[in-house]
Formats: C-alpha cells, sequence, structure tokens
C-alpha cells in the first residue's frame, strides 16, 4: 500500500506546472517518512523538465533540496526519531557496494545513484521530488539538520551549499586562496559565503554592476562586471580556484585565463551545450578544467555542520505552492535573491 499525498507537478516539459498528487510508498524497515515543511528551487528543476538534460518521465515532480521532520520510521532505523529535523537532498539512494560509494561519494555511484526525482527507484518506479508535502527515504540518505539553521533556510544547503562546499573543500580553499565566483544566483552566493568562511579572498564575477552591493554584504572581497570587456583583461592571472556556477554555456576559455599558476577552474554550472577549452590555454599556466557533482552524504553532514557553527545560511526569498510558476520564470531571468524556497504548508491538493 502507498499514500497519495499533494505535489507541485510538471505535467510536461512545455506546461505550467500544476497542483496534483504523486504516490509516495509506505514506511520499509530502513525508511524514514518525512512532513516536508520547506522545498527549495534549484536551477537544475528547471533544466530537467524543460528538456534541457534529455527526456523526462512526466507527469514528474521535481525539487531535491527538502527539509521537514520526521513522521514515522521503520523498524530498523537507528539514527533518526519521530520529530527531528531533517534534510534530503539530491540523491535517495546508491549501491553501497562499489569504490566510490565505500569512499563516501555516493554522489559518483559506479552503478548509478538514484537521484530524488526523475530516477528509477529500486522497486521500479520513477523517484518523484521535493515540491510535495512528504517523502519516504532510506536513512543513510537522510541529513541532520542543526537547530541554528533556521529551518526556512535550511533547504537550499542541502543541493547549492553542498555543490559549492564539497568543490571548495577539494581544491583546498582556504586563508589566502583566491577564489572567483561566476555568477551570482543560488549556488554562486552560497559558494561566496562558505568561501569566505573558510578564510579565501573572494572575487564575485557577475554580468551587471547590479548585485555588487548584495556580493560584498555576503562576504565577498572585490566584484567585477564580466559585460566590461576590460574585466577578462586586467584579471588574467589573478585566481587560484574559480567557480563556475553559470546555468548557461559561457565562453569559458577566456575565464581559464583568469587562472594563476597551477590554478582550476571548477564547472558546477551544468549547461546543456559543450563549452570549448584551448589546449594552449590549459598548457600555457599548468591550468585545469574541472567539474564537480553536489557531494557525498558525509560531506554534505559536514557541510550542514560547518554552515551551523559559522552562522552560514542562504539568503532566501519565500514563495508559495501557488506562485512556482512565477518563481521559475524570476530564476530563469537571474532575478532571484538569491534562492526560492517553496512555503510547503501553502500546498493542498
Ligand atoms: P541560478 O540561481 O539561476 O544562478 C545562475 C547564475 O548564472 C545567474 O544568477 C547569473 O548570474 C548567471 N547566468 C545565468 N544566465 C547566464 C548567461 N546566459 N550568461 C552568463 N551568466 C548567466 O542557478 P543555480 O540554481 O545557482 O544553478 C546554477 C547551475 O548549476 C545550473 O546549471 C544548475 O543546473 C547547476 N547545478 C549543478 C550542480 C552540480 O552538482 N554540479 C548542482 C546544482 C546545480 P549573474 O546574474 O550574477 O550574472
Ligand atoms: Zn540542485
Amino acid at each position: 500500500m502507498s499514500a497519495v499525498i499533494p505535489a507541485i507537478v510538471a505535467p510536461s516539459a512545455t506546461e505550467p506546472l500544476v497542483t496534483g498528487t504523486i504516490e509516495r510508498r509506505d514506511v520499509g524497515p530502513s525508511d524514514v517518512r518525512i512532513d516536508i515543511r520547506w522545498a527549495g528551487i534549484c536551477h537544475s528543476d528547471i533544466h530537467t523538465v524543460q528538456g534541457d538534460w534529455g527526456p523526462q518521465p512526466f507527469p514528474l515532480t521535481v525539487g531535491h533540496e527538502i527539509v521537514g521532520t520526521v513522521a514515522e520510521i521503520g523498524s530498523d532505523v537507528t539514527r533518526f526519531a519521530v520529530g527531528d529535523r531533517v534534510g534530503v537532498g539530491c540523491l535517495v539512494n546508491s549501491c553501497g557496494e562499489c569504490a566510490n560509494c565505500l569512499a563516501g561519494e555516493q554522489q559518483y555511484c559506479l552503478n548509478g545513484a538514484i537521484g530524488t526525482y526523475a530516477a528509477e527507484d529500486v522497486d521500479g518506479t520513477i523517484t518523484q521530488g521535493g515540491y510535495s508535502t512528504s517523502v519516504v527515504v532510506t536513512e543513510r540518505f537522510v541529513l541532520r539538520v542543526p537547530e541554528a539553521i533556521p529551518f526556512e533556510k535550511a533547504a537550499p544547503l542541502l543541493c547549492a551549499g553542498i555543490t559549492t562546499y564539497s568543490p571548495l573543500r577539494h581544491w583546498n580553499a582556504d586563508h589566502g586562496t583566491r577564489v572567483a565566483v561566476i555568477g551570482l544566483g543560488g549556488l554562486g552566493h552560497m559558494a561566496v559565503k562558505i568561501a569566505h568562511a573558510m578564510g579565501a579572498e573572494v572575487t564575485v564575477l557577475s554580468r551587471s554592476l547590479v548585485k555588487k552591493d548584495d556580493a560584498l554584504e555576503l562576504g565577498a572581497d572585490h566584484y567585477f562586471a564580466t559585460e566590461d570587456p576590460q574585466t577578462l583583461r586586467d584579471l588574467r592571472g589573478s585566481f587560484d580556484l574559480i567557480i563556475n556556477s553559470v546555468s548557461a554555456s559561457i565562453d569559458v576559455d577566456a575565464y581559464l585565463k583568469l587562472l594563476a599558476l597551477d590554478g582550476t577552474l571548477v564547472n558546477v554550472g551544468a549547461p546543456s551545450e559543450p563549452m570549448p577549452v584551448r589546449a594552449g590555454t590549459l598548457i600555457g599556466g599548468r591550468r585545469s578544467f574541472a567539474g564537480s557533482n553536489i557531494g557525498g552524504i558525509a560531506e554534505t553532514q559536514e557541510m550542514l555542520d560547518f554552515c551551523a557553527e559559522h552562522g552560514i545560511a542562504p539568503e532566501v526569498e519565500i514563495t508559495t505552492a501557488d506562485q512556482v510558476n512565477e518563481a521559475w520564470a524570476r530564476v530563469l531571468a537571474s532575478d532571484v535573491r538569491y534562492r526560492f524556497v517553496i512555503d510547503i504548508d501553502t500546498l493542498t491538493a
């Protein structure tokens, strides 16, 4: 038996989102049922529904920035109790046995991690995401949300937070590291906050000057508008690490030239179009062009605890279930400051 619950549903790649219902499985021995309280809107939700990454199994409910409270636990669950504040990010399962899973890097599961939505679950059903009132998840993929993080701000940490924390840690952003962040959206603004908390010297590269005051308040030390062609000339060789969080294809080769010797540009933005890179640009400064996908489950918990310890929380705009199409339009226009979070209490079937 399963439960039918209210959800925001994408009927197809071209129609607006509508309120409807989805099914959730009953709680198995290792499962936790979470009553969802807040759900973040990630640009990946929009890429997915719009077909930027290929055809999708419609009707589909997206959302992989989920926080809520534990409503029910299975008989074998040991780490959570009813009432706990918890979160779920982009993954709900993985094989648990491959080298990458054993290394705690479930996001790189060699047998294919199971995404929170649009993925085939172990029972053959299609996973449905967090724009809904509850979710059932195996306890290994449930995170603890520290009390110090305001609940309505916590959800974006489960994707935007970990996706920026993980490369900043992996490439050792630290005191004195010169970090640049391209694009000041949901991911970009978290990259600024987290890199600043790690002690890095942070530069924001946004298209215009519109977000300058915000960026400096978020913790950036410097800010440049990339619509000014002089910016890319002046900043050549300036950074040890660049995080590209742009949702569209940009001239990444031009940005690689901003790296100092041995610097790395990490792409977390996931446009569908290719981004050409000249060998000479990499060779010229022993530069690296890299990518990074969210983070592992243990690292996600580490990030949540880091944010609690450093008083870091996303800047959010709260939206209601009936305003989600408008919120998506504003994300597409780069007009969100800096992450929309859906108040799931406004969602009724
Ligand atoms: P977002 O809030 O829409 O932010 C993207 C930012 O990119 C915008 O704020 C804008 O910054 C800049 N931008 C947008 N269109 C642009 C264009 N045509 N040219 C130049 N700059 C442009 O999106 P998000 O939720 O942060 O997600 C960003 C990207 O990361 C998406 O592609 C998403 O799918 C991907 N993502 C990847 C992972 C991963 O694991 N790797 C995880 C989550 C999301 P300015 O206004 O400052 O210029
Ligand atoms: Zn996301």
